[in-house]
């Protein structure tokens, strides 16, 4: 198993695992947190579809090149993980961890499939990334998609940009306060996001990973 595939797996499991000692009100109280994040979701998903969808279909997909997902390293955050769990059966979780098990020959993403990403909710990093050609050609034929995505940015940093409390930093500060440490918790341990919620008078340094 290649480093990034443990580590994923490492981040997967225990989060099921973790999930799985919590009471069914604990796990719908976090269900019911993501609601504005997943209303987000369906906007991003929406906007995708009108502007995106066929030029990424044409130019990558039927083509074979699936640009975007051609790293083996992509960056996921533990509330991307948590989020997915949240979202799919324990079956669905159990393929996606199992996936992890096989040696990634491909060169692309491990979480690639045949049918496309094999997260019922793809990774935040993942969902924003249009390549300089999509956009240079979507946002010609269609400049208000440029406008709109920019608004989508700065929506997005309102879930994810740590000068203020957000969700992705909360949901990681809810499984540190009950112990658990992963390689995705970047929130804690990233000197990058660390100092953002250091300036945003946010962070509270007993929940850091010290690596
Ligand atoms: S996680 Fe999904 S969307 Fe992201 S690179 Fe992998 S296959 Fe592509």
């Amino acid at each position: 198993m290649s480093e990034y595939n443990r580590d994923q797996w490492h981040g997967l499991t225990a989060i099921r695992d973790a999930l799985g000692q919590m009471t069914e009100e604990e796990v719908e109280a976090l269900r019911a947190s993501l609601s504005p994040y997943l209303e987000f979701r369906r906007g991003l998903a929406g906007f995708h579809a009108r502007y995106f969808h066929d030029y990424c279909r044409r130019a990558c997909y039927e083509t074979g090149l699936s640009a975007c997902c051609g790293f083996e390293s992509i960056i996921t955050f533990f509330a991307d993980q948590l989020i997915t769990r949240l979202l799919v059966t324990k079956a669905e979780m159990d393929l996606l961890v199992q996936v992890l098990k096989r040696p990634n020959t491909t060169g692309r993403c491990v979480f690639l499939g045949a049918q496309g990403c094999r997260w019922r909710l793809p990774p935040i990093s993942c969902a924003m990334f249009y390549c300089e050609q999509a956009k240079a050609s979507v946002f010609a034929d269609a400049p208000e998609a440029a406008a709109i995505f920019e608004e989508l940015r700065l929506l997005e940093k309102r879930f994810t940009h740590p000068d203020q409390p957000v969700l992705f930093d909360d949901l990681e500060c809810h499984f540190r306060r009950k112990g658990l440490q992963t390689p995705q918790m970047y929130y804690h341990f990233s000197p990058g996001l660390l100092r953002l919620k250091a300036k945003g008078g946010i962070l509270d340094d007993s929940l850091r990973i010290r690596k």
